[in-house]
């Protein structure tokens, strides 16, 4: 059986996840969401109390952590150690972990192996920072997804306070400005375009276009 691999890379609030997701849908391939597994590496950190920026003391903790991906017709659910934390990742605070830990090469050498072999088993649309760079550089489809600072802000804003949480939108701004340097300025796998890439700014399209060149570039392709 071939597969066919879409990776969607892009700085944080570009969409990657939603659009990762209704683009699986649509062509019935599984959605792999890469973020989500630096944030539970990232939580698992932040509830143990250590530091996310000391390798020292995270690459040991590497061995206790178990991260399995069980896929639903909502789409991705994540467990660490057994523990559904879906939903516990996504707090504001366990997105600076997620960014500080993914900078550490032991800790993405961890994540690569088990992005690559469900790569491997299935057509996926894989989306977060590195995947046309470093995990899947064979990818058949590569998508770099990104929007204004301004409307990632909004984003995110707007998807917190639906959850419920108190933020404020300046901070909210500074802090993907923040993650968004960490991303694309770290020695490890940063968060740049493949040379092969197709690049969408999606800050005045909706998700529904978005999606559908996205499945337009696959039928040119398949
Ligand atoms: O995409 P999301 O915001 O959930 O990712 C959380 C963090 O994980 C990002 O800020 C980034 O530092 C890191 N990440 C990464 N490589 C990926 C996916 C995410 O470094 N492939």
């Amino acid at each position: 059986m071939s597969v066919f691999r879409i990776a969607i890379d892009g700085p944080s609030g570009a969409g990657k996840s939603t659009v990762a997701k209704a683009a699986a849908k649509k062509l019935g391939f599984v959605v792999v969401d890469t973020g989500a597994m630096y944030r539970s590496v990232g939580l698992y950190i932040y509830r143990k109390g250590l530091q996310p920026d000391d390798a020292d003391a995270v690459v040991p903790q590497l061995e206790n952590i178990n991260i399995d991906l069980g896929f639903s017709e909502e789409g991705q659910r994540i467990y660490l150690n057994g523990e559904d934390v879906s939903e516990k990742i996504r707090q504001n605070e366990i997105s600076a972990y997620a960014s500080k830990v993914s900078a550490i090469p032991a800790v993405r050498a961890f994540l690569l192996e088990m992005q690559r072999k469900l790569a491997a088993e299935h057509s996926v649309v894989m989306d977060g920072r590195d995947i046309g760079t470093v995990v899947l550089p064979d990818a058949e489809l590569k998508i770099f997804q990104t929007a204004s600072v301004r409307e990632r802000a909004k984003r995110r804003y707007l998807e917190l306070t639906e959850k419920g949480q108190t933020v404020d939108l300046e901070t909210i701004r500074k802090e993907i400005e923040e993650r968004d340097y960490n991303d694309s300025h770290r020695a490890a796998a940063p968060c740049i375009p493949a040379d092969d890439a197709v690049i969408i700014d999606n800050s005045n399209i909706s998700i529904e276009e978005n999606v559908a060149m996205i499945a337009a570039l696959y039928e040119m392709r398949r």
